[in-house]
């Protein structure tokens, strides 16, 4: 098995014939080719099967050379979400076809998975997939696709069987969203900013071999994408002081003007939760080494955006009246998600959406009731019933 000093060496190697102040483009596809880019995939897919936590060793070599990193922020979908999907349910074809450009981010990825009518309930979805010879020819409308309008591909979920049971029906593909039949709309936010959009499929047709997973079975694949999602949002690998809390310790040590003994007590409270969460994502993370993500991930991203929240507000009383300040309104499009970016207005705004998106705290607390702590399930009268008789 691969360890660190192993990894530091080949780094050096690579280093040695690849200059880092070069072509971004150029050095990154090398940097893939050499099994450099995430290290826990497998050789001749940008990885060496090593233990995915040594990662943050090949970055650290990396980021010492002054190398260009893949600017992961811009590709959250792609490389939270659709790569390991592709990993874990693509075909040896699939996988080479789209892990490099997306690691590199030539191509960028969204998720055609919620609709005006299913979201928590993501198994409602309506979006027909209808078998024609080779193609599938798929009609919807697709709601909240954070990037829908920067990507060149989409992970889709869609109805392949109305006659099957919700859970049963579905089928997983890649959709090209340079499709002339998708059409992309901006939604503005509460933030001002358009993130996202909604999405319109009109008769798009996609080959089968853009097929993820067997007919029928979209449902495990799109869960194996949901269980990936919550790591990506809640679980990122940060330093101490890093997100919402490292932004308000700063101004607590750079403003005396901000302190009281009431505001004190509130930051050190929170520090530690924050703290507490950072170390239990980390936790997560010693476990995905050595399997698939479990429920326990929709823990991390409930305490994650709960606190998010928390704390952005608190800033917001901190700072008073210059924490109501806010710079720009006009619409836009922004390059990434930014959670702690700007100023301490979007900040706050911008934690809101942290409860809904990649799941809402209430649907993630059922989970965590159900799946973690064995408590008794929710109810549901519809597992059974063909998704063609369901009211809707
Ligand atoms: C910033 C942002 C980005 C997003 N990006 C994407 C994206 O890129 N792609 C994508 O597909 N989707 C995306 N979403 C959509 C997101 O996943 C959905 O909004 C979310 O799943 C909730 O679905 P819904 O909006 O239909 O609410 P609903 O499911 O209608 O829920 C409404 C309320 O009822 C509660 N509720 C629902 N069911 C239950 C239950 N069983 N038990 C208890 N309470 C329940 C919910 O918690 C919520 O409070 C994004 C959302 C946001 C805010």
């Amino acid at each position: 098995m691969t360890d660190a000093a192993e990894l530091r060496a080949a780094v050096r190697d690579f280093l040695a014939e690849h200059d880092p102040g070069g072509d971004r483009l150029e050095f990154l596809r090398a940097r893939f080719d050499a099994g450099l880019a995430w290290v826990n995939y497998p050789a001749g897919l940008g990885g060496r099967d090593a233990p995915r936590e040594l990662q943050t060793v090949v970055d650290a070599e990396f980021a010492a050379a002054g190398a260009p990193d893949n600017a992961p922020s811009r590709n959250g979908i792609g490389l939270g979400m659709a790569a390991p999907t592709i990993l874990r349910f693509g075909t040896d074809e699939q996988r080479a076809r789209y892990l490099r450009p997306l690691w590199t981010g030539e191509e960028i990825w969204c998720q055609l998975f919620s609709e005006p009518g299913a979201g928590s309930d993501l198994a409602a979805l309506a979006t027909r997939a209808v078998r024609d010879g080779d193609d599938w020819v798929v009609e919807g409308q697709k709601v909240w696709t954070s990037f829908a309008h920067k990507a060149k591909w989409a992970i889709l979920v869609a109805r392949s069987d109305p006659d099957a049971p919700k859970h049963k029906g579905l089928s997983y593909f890649v959709c090209d969203m340079t499709d002339p039949n998708v059409e992309v709309r901006p939604l503005r936010q509460i933030t001002g900013e358009a993130e996202f959009n909604e999405v319109f499929l009109n008769g798009v047709r996609i080959p089968d071999s853009q097929r993820l997973g067997e007919i029928g079975q979209g449902w495990q694949v799109a869960m194996g994408t949901l269980m990936n999602e919550r790591v990506a949002i809640g679980g990122g690998n940060t330093g101490r002081e890093s997100g919402m809390i490292g932004v308000v310790a700063r101004e607590w040590r750079d403003d005396p003007e901000v302190r009281t003994p009431g505001a004190h007590d509130r930051l050190l409270r929170l520090w530690v939760e924050a703290e507490a969460t950072r170390l239990t994502g980390q936790r997560l993370r010693q476990q995905l080494a050595v399997g698939t993500p479990g429920p326990e991930g929709s823990a991390v991203k409930l305490a994650f955006s709960r606190l998010n929240q928390e704390i952005s507000g608190f800033e917001l009383e901190l700072l008073g009246e210059q924490g109501l300040s806010y710079e720009d309104w006009t619409q836009r499009r922004p390059e990434t998600v930014d959670f702690t970016g700007r100023d301490p207005g979007y900040r706050y705004l911008r934690a809101k959406g942290n409860s809904i998106e990649g799941g809402t705290s209430e649907v993630l607390r059922n989970v965590i009731a159900e799946r973690v702590l064995g408590l008794p399930p929710e109810i549901r009268t519809d597992k059974d019933v063909p998704w063609k008789e369901l009211p809707r």
